[in-house]
């Protein structure tokens, strides 16, 4: 144990040891051991980081949008050409499989590049002689330090949702990622550095709750962006703003699938076990519940299990089409759901227990899991379960169906898979939730929208990246301004007139 790397913080452009004693085990889920120990920083060490943040955040607010931009430019080329060995980390401490590890990445750089046109983004407005020689323009200007808090099921995509643009807009952050899968918050950092970042305005802590909370209350610390489960989303909304910090808070979800009997039920089933089973189900944006409109249910169920027999898992360096859960704790609280199932009255279609897997018999494995007929009372239903597991709900009408997803405490993501587009049309203006795919099983708005949910998926009114992630890195200033005409100061000798 004592012979394992141990992941350092990442303050002022170099590895950081820190203060604290304390770590935790990263493992490998591929192969159920522990890989790595992590640093968790103490309140000295976060205030070490902000430190560092502040102290580079005059020259880097100063310096020009054109340098800043070329900085941008250099780390999106190092950054898609060096994807592979990101993707790589990425599989090792999260377990997903290549090909989805770079897909987040994929998604991570569309930021990068959107956080490039920065110059044209924060472009003011001007209003010409709005009184007798007075002009009124605006600025946006960045706020200083900022905190990120990341999850463990996107390490690269949601620090990337938020440091490029901070970053792009003249802002400098401390960053603590999650401390399950913290390496790719480092590599990152390190490529920001080889990019040309100035030391100090990205930083990396690695820790817990209590590196968090000295976040939260940090005077120096101006915003905190966050994304992770609702309880704790919540929980940062309430004390960040208490501490007088603009928060946007991202939380859990449990998103729903409404598939109407006119829909094209193969490639609906096909949507459901892609967005189901990706990434093991460890998405905020997963489909987790099919709600069946009648009679297409049984055929649907038939379709989705036809697929899940096909499906490999296994080690995500194999080729495989689902890895393993993040940690055996998660593992077995996921696999508990399925006593639940049975329990109350829900048909067990497929049973991932006991799964053969290409990979090493220690892993975190669960396979597909598949049940039908679920009572919406009953836990399975109402928890966000975050793992392979999908559940059918059978409707009689489009309009139950509505109902039960707006019924629902989240509202993060949501799809409709139907060939009617008055049906489509309707649902977008009648569902309680903040992002909606019609046939698009994950609809994760591209980088230049937002991506944010309803209720209980999102506290506060700021959405991720996009516009919002401009108008929440960025303040505006109103300037109205008036210069004294030198016709004004002096002799006089006609003709130009001001009225
Ligand atoms: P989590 O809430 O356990 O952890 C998120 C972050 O908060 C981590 O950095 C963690 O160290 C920190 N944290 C955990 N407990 C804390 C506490 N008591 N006090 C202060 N900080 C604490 O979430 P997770 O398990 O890492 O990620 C999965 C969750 O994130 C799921 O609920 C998923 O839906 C959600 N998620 C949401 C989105 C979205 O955009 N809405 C995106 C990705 C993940």
């Amino acid at each position: 144990m004592t012979d394992l790397p141990v992941i350092t913080h990442w303050i002022d452009g170099a590895p950081v040891d820190g203060t604290s004693t304390r770590t935790a085990p990263v493992f490998n889920p591929a192969l159920g051991a522990v890989a790595k120990n992590v640093r968790l920083a103490s309140t000295a060490d976060v205030d070490t980081a902000v430190a560092s943040a502040q102290a580079a955040y005059p020259g880097w607010r100063d310096t020009s949008q054109a340098r800043r931009q070329g900085i941008m430019f250099n780390f999106r080329e190092l950054l898609n050409a060096r994807k592979g060995d990101l993707a790589d980390i990425l599989t090792a401490e999260h377990g997903k499989v290549t090909s989805d590890a770079l897909g987040e990445i994929i998604r991570g750089l569309e930021v990068v590049e959107f956080a490039l046109g920065m110059p044209h983004l924060t472009k003011g407005e001007y209003s010409e002689n709005v009184s007798t020689g007075v002009d009124v323009y605006t600025l946006r200007q960045p706020l200083g330090v900022v905190g990120i808090i990341s999850p463990f099921n996107f390490p690269a995509m949601v620090p990337l949702w938020f440091f490029p643009i901070a970053i792009a807009a003249g802002n400098t952050v401390v960053l603590k990622p999650s401390e399950k899968d913290p390496s790719a918050s480092n590599w990152l950092a390190a490529l920001m550095t080889e990019a040309g970042l100035p030391d100090g305005v990205l930083n990396v802590v690695h820790g817990d709750k209590e590196a968090v909370d000295a976040l939260l209350v940090h005077p120096n610390v101006q915003a905190i962006s966050f994304v992770g489960s609702t309880p704790i989303a919540k929980y940062i909304y309430e004390t960040a703003a208490h501490h007088g910090k603009r928060v946007q808070a991202l939380g859990g979800a449990k998103n729903h699938m409404l598939v109407l009997p006119d829909a094209d039920l193969d490639l609906a089933a096909d949507a459901a076990v892609n967005a189901g089973f990706g990434s093991a189900g460890e998405r905020c944006m997963a489909i987790s519940v099919v709600v069946a409109v009648e009679p297409v249910a049984d055929d649907l169920v038939a379709k989705i299990t036809e697929r899940l027999t096909g499906l490999k898992v296994g080690d995500g360096m194999r080729g495989c089409d689902m890895g393993p859960l993040i940690t055996q704790v998660h593992r077995d609280k996921v696999a508990s759901y399925i006593d639940v199932a049975h329990t109350d009255g829900a048909e067990v279609v497929v049973d991932g227990r006991g799964i053969e897997v290409d990979g090493d018999a220690s892993g975190f494995w669960l396979g597909p899991t598949l049940f039908d007929k679920v009572s919406t009372d009953s836990d399975v239903y109402l928890d966000e379960i975050f793992g392979p597991v999908l559940s059918i709900v059978r409707v009689a009408s489009y309009a139950e169906g509505l109902a039960l997803i707006n019924r629902s405490r989240y509202g993060n993501g949501t799809a409709i898979f139907t060939n009617d587009g008055g049906a489509a049309r309707r649902f977008q203006n009648e569902v309680q939730v903040g992002m909606i795919g019609i046939n698009v099983p994950i609809p994760v708005p591209v980088a230049y929208h937002s991506f944010g949910g309803w209720k209980d998926s999102l506290f506060g009114d700021a959405k991720a990246y996009g516009p919002a992630g401009i108008a929440f890195y960025t303040r505006e200033k109103a300037v109205t301004s008036r210069w004294l005409d030198p016709s004004h100061g002096g002799i006089n000798l006609g003709f130009p007139q001001n009225a």
